[in-house]
């Protein structure tokens, strides 16, 4: 009666770890489903039952969400086409009603209506669906940035000893992947029936000066950082050959730090799960530093 969506990607993967090995859910409650069941056997050998759902196919939907109580909506991939995630999600919330789940845990991103990441307004869209339907209850799991996404910067910035960056003296509350797949699960597993927006950042914000600092101090290199306005930070992506739709992406995410919107406490993640946060600076001793 529970359903992961999404379960061969990062965080769909770890929700099921989390639900099974850490809270103890028997994996005959557990229905996971994936565009790509046949990737799920690891799974089904365990015990979770394992159906095909693929967003784009609605009629992959009906089948997939029957039965189900509760379900964890797990948000597709922003670099595609604008309007197409919002189309995907609207589609599984329907099928969702539909199907007579009661209710659906999504996960969203801070300041989703005002966010100055630029594929915000999808997950606004997806929040509003989610409030119009007849879903009785809904945990909507506003996710900070990953630990991880470090990594996407981080590497070249080592390479050529400068770190562009557009966010200023604007800090990042990041929280590893692992910690919000455990977030989703608990709510998930939770008897709440209710509707709530919870917000989950790691401890405290990080500025790119320290994350900068942590990175010298961990592999000797030199980096400065260099600040720049998003329209440089923009040039600069597509003079390194990058498409300017996605440079405008990730300049964006430059924009919502500077902005404050990526920076907040772990207060909510803390009451949703009776858990700290892995601390940012473990998290990158242990997994950044290694392959950096
Ligand atoms: P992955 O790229 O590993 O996973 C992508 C997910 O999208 C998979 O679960 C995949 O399911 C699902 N998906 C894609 N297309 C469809 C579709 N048509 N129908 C159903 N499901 C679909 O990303 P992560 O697991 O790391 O992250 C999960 C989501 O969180 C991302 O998709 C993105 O929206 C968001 N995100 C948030 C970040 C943050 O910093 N807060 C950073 C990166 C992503 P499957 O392949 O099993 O069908």
């Amino acid at each position: 009666d529970l359903l992961v969506t999404g379960a061969s990607g990062h965080l769909g993967r770890a929700v099921l770890n989390h639900l099974i090995g850490t809270l103890g859910v028997p994996a005959a409650r557990i229905i996971a489903t994936s565009r790509k069941p046949e990737d799920l056997g690891e799974w089904a050998s365990r015990g979770v039952t394992v159906r095909k759902a693929d967003y784009d196919d609605p009629a992959t939907l009906s089948a997939a969400f029957s039965g189900v109580k509760r379900l964890v909506l797990i948000s597709t991939d922003a670099l595609d086409e604008p309007g197409k995630r919002l189309r995907q999600h609207k589609a599984a919330i329907e099928a969702a009603d539909k199907a007579g789940v009661q209710h659906i845990v999504y996960t969203s991103l801070p300041d989703a209506e005002t966010s100055a990441v630029s594929f915000a307004p999808d997950h606004a869209g997806t929040e509003a669906a989610i409030k119009a339907s007849a879903i009785a209850g809904h945990t909507l799991l506003r996710n900070s940035w990953y630990s991880e996404n470090v990594l996407h910067a981080l590497p070249h910035a080592l390479e050529t000893g400068k770190w562009f960056t557009a966010a200023g003296k604007g800090g990042t509350s990041y929280i590893a992947r692992d910690d919000l797949a455990l977030a989703a699960a608990t709510a998930l597993a939770a008897d709440f029936s209710g509707k709530r927006t919870l917000s989950l950042y790691g401890a405290k914000p990080w500025t790119v000066d320290e994350v900068a600092e942590l990175a010298r101090k961990a592999t000797g290199k030199p980096l400065e950082v260099v600040q720049v306005s998003v329209d440089d930070l923009v040039r600069g992506m597509t003079g390194a050959g990058l498409p300017e739709p996605v440079a405008r992406v990730f300049a964006s995410f430059d924009a919502a730090a500077a902005a404050g919107n990526l920076a907040g406490s772990d207060t909510e993640f803390r009451a949703l799960t009776g858990r700290e946060p892995q601390s940012f600076e473990e998290w990158f001793t242990r997994n950044a530093v290694p392959v950096l």
